[in-house]
């Protein structure tokens, strides 16, 4: 048989997945994948059904459904300060999983490059790769997670065609403050690239933390594309839907790689999609407020069973140091630690070596998400408290 597409070899499919299976298998608590285990809200179901007995049945528009794209360029407007017209500018796509790929498909050219904040959410990989993008890599350090700004600065060159931002960041729960959005951004208009920025935690913040939206910065609203999806914040994982905002020039082209990629993102969830992104602010105030309360709740339990956790400032992952445990339980990297935890106690985590560009970086980082139902984070208290103490 001929040879299989040499660009897949490259890469493995998602740990994050990979380890869901595992945890399923093991009928563990899945502490891994980052979705709610409870039920989205009552007034998006009935939206969904709504729209599917009301005929929304067949191919959505192709770049998203008229009502979907207004309720988003409203949000946009009121939420991020992101002007953008929905006719031109807005594209909906199947999660933001797609848009991230159909962005990249859209802008890059073979051996342009693109820069990454290390640690960073496992697709970007491959996202990479399959775009034929060159990535380069800057490290967030633990525990603040603050980048370099030398260390930045000095991996922008001509070559550079986008930096990708994820704020509130998945792994690490960092938030972009205004003084570093600003730095990036000087550096992407000094170098003419473009920002690429993943908002999908926008609604999952703690404390003082503020969400800053690249697209509003000065110089920035036309060399940004804003992806985002109802994933997270309604707690719909499951009906991929997500969007890229992007200057029509940019959006013609993320517009023509969705078209062939996917056709278009469920047409029924779309419509529910326009109706949660008018939900009352006391939605937003009170999902802060239960991730507030459970990201205290593990964070405690973590430190409590002798792991060193990273609190987070938004988002809904923690990042813990597992050497002392690693060392107690007689694991070597992170990846066996997660096997061992899922035997052991029936927690499954994400090995840090996933948010890597080279396993040996996160190899004694396992990150663990408190996106769960009480009823599962007491029960992993019980599991973790008895076997780890
Ligand atoms: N964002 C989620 C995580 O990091 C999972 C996303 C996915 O599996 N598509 O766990």
């Amino acid at each position: 048989m001929k040879e299989l597409s040499r660009i897949t070899e490259t890469f493995t499919e998602s740990v994050i997945r990979e380890m869901t299976r595992i945890c399923n298998a093991a009928g563990g608590y899945n502490l891994s994948q980052g979705f709610p285990d409870f039920e989205s809200p009552k007034a998006i179901q009935e939206a969904a059904i709504a729209a599917i007995q009301g005929g929304r049945n067949q191919y959505p528009v192709t770049y998203g459904e008229p009502e979907l794209r207004e309720a988003i360029s409203k949000k946009a407007w009121d939420y991020n300060k992101i002007l953008c017209n929905h006719e031109t500018d807005i594209t909906v796509t199947c999660g933001a999983t797609e848009a991230m790929i159909a962005t990249l498909k859209a802008i890059i050219n073979p051996g342009d490059e693109i820069i990454l904040f290390e640690p960073f959410y496992e697709n970007y990989g491959p996202d990479g790769i399959l775009s034929g993008a060159v990535p380069r890599y800057v490290t967030l350090y633990a525990p603040s997670w603050k980048y370099d700004f030398e260390e930045l600065a000095s991996a922008f060159n001509e070559k550079t065609k986008a930096i990708i931002i994820n704020t509130p960041n998945n792994p690490t729960g960092k938030v972009f403050s205004m003084e570093e959005m600003k730095e990036i951004a000087a550096l992407c208009i000094k170098w003419d690239c473009y920002a690429i920025t993943d908002e999908i935690y926008e609604h999952i913040l703690f404390e003082d933390a503020k969400h800053i939206s690249m697209a509003c910065l000065p110089g920035m609203a036309d060399r940004t594309i804003t992806i985002n999806s109802i994933s997270k914040t309604y707690a719909v994982t499951g009906w991929r839907v997500g969007w890229a905002i992007a200057h029509q020039n940019i959006t013609r082209r993320i517009r023509k790689v969705h078209d062939f990629l996917t056709v278009g993102a469920p047409t029924p969830f779309q419509h529910a999609a326009a109706a949660a992104l008018s939900f009352p602010s006391e939605y937003y105030k009170n999902l802060q407020k239960h991730y507030s309360e459970s990201r205290s709740f593990l964070y405690s339990l973590l430190e409590k069973v002798g792991f060193q956790p990273y609190l987070p400032q938004g988002a809904y992952y923690i990042i813990a140091d597992t050497t002392d445990l690693m060392r107690k339980l007689s694991v070597q990297d992170a990846f066996s630690f997660s096997r061992r935890l899922i035997e052991l106690a029936g927690v499954a985590t994400v090995p840090g070596s996933s948010f890597y560009s080279a396993q040996e970086k996160g190899n004694t980082q396992v990150r663990f998400c408190f996106c769960k139902k009480w009823e599962t984070l007491h029960a992993v208290e019980k599991a973790l408290t008895s076997k780890l103490k």
